[in-house]
């Protein structure tokens, strides 16, 4: 998935918020915490372009390997049960579903070893070949780009019919 992760973590943040499930956090806090989330596995970005020079497929990091993600988050979440912080907790939680969302988004079209470590095999919904020289054109021009639209134009649309407006409530929590 190349450009709808950012707006699906948006609207995961709008669902656990329309659930009530946000912890008393501030709707700005707790929807910038939803698009990091949604972004994370995709840090390693800076990796494959600046250190790495492209040698492996981005999606071979651990940051895009579910078993490395769970691992974190039972430690991390551990941690939290034991302190009884159930805000921290949450928090980690929500996190984790935004990580975990953002790997799912990426199975659609492009492989995800799910497997790992009993195997290291990609796995993908769909799979996408090459026709075009710039790798860019082979996803953008394949269908399941309009799944990813779907999800843009879903998220705007939520968006700017939102009575919470990121900007809005962001000033309000500045006031309090
Ligand atoms: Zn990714």
């Amino acid at each position: 998935m190349f450009i709808a992760h950012l707006p699906a973590g948006y609207l995961l943040s709008k669902y656990f918020a329309s659930k009530s499930k946000t912890h008393k956090i501030p709707w700005g806090i707790f929807v910038a915490l939803g698009l990091v989330g949604s972004i994370l596995p995709d840090l390693d970005l800076f990796y494959f372009y600046l250190i790495d020079e492209r040698q492996h497929q981005h999606h071979s990091y651990w940051t895009h390997i579910p078993i490395y993600w769970i691992c974190i988050y039972i430690i991390v979440a551990s941690m939290f049960i034991l302190k009884k912080n159930k805000k921290l907790l949450f928090i980690t939680t929500f996190i984790f579903i935004d990580v975990m969302l953002h790997i799912i988004l990426d199975t659609v079209a492009g492989g995800i070893i799910w497997g790992y470590p009993r195997s290291t095999e990609y796995f993908s919904f769909f799979t996408v070949l090459p026709q075009y020289n710039w790798w860019v054109l082979n996803f953008i021009l394949h269908w399941t780009f309009l799944f990813e639209m779907t999800i843009i134009i879903f998220a705007f649309t939520i968006y700017t019919t939102s009575k919470f407006k990121i900007a809005n409530d962001l000033k309000v929590y500045k006031k309090a």
